[in-house]
């Protein structure tokens, strides 16, 4: 797994929605933070850089805001973005596992294994789905995907939350990482 690109310009919110909103909720807060640490100087240097849009369809979303950061000692430029929305990506985590959920849980075609989305213009090609699908392994193909998507993000924030706490800088980029592995850009 390639961590430099991400750790150098990428900073993922933490969310803190509840569970039970967190499928409506959990764009919300990177419209409204910016996160201060620079894990470069390891100082609270960042400073706004401006907002940007970045597409995130799922069922409740299709554009989000989303924030810019500079610091201000190093120059590196950051963008914020939530857990869910990966970069360079178009649909959220959500969308994605709902898509594989009805693949490979409830036996859909390719075809027909899309997500619920906000904007119904937007479904992913078959191929598209096919290609989440790498990677992601199925040992109880049962259990929901969004439930396992949830999971691994709940076990982040609580590990990455005790990282911020202790004014950890690059150490809580690795945890989300391993969020991203199993559902591959
Ligand atoms: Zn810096």
């Amino acid at each position: 797994m390639c961590e430099a690109p991400f750790a150098v310009t990428i900073l993922f919110i933490p969310v803190s929605a509840p569970l039970d909103k967190l499928a409506t909720d959990w764009a919300e807060d990177c419209d409204k933070i910016v996160l201060r640490l620079c894990p470069i100087c390891k100082r609270d240097s960042i400073v706004g850089h401006g907002r940007r849009r970045k597409q995130a369809h799922d069922e409740h979303h299709d554009w989000i805001g989303i924030h810019r950061g500079r610091c201000a000692d190093c120059g590196t430029t950051f963008t914020f973005l939530p857990v869910f929305s990966l970069p360079y990506t178009h649909f959220s985590l959500l969308a994605r596992s709902q898509a594989l959920q009805q693949r490979f849980a409830e036996h859909c075609s390719w075809e027909k294994a899309l997500p619920k989305l906000k904007d119904p213009d937007r479904l992913p090609d078959p191929s598209t789905v096919r290609r989440w699908s790498t990677g992601v392994e199925f040992p109880q193909p049962a259990l929901s995907f969004l439930s396992q998507t949830v999971a691994r993000v709940t076990h982040w924030l609580a590990r990455g939350r005790q990282v911020l706490d202790q004014a950890g800088p690059l150490s809580w980029i690795t945890p989300a990482l391993e969020v991203l592995s199993p559902l591959r850009l």
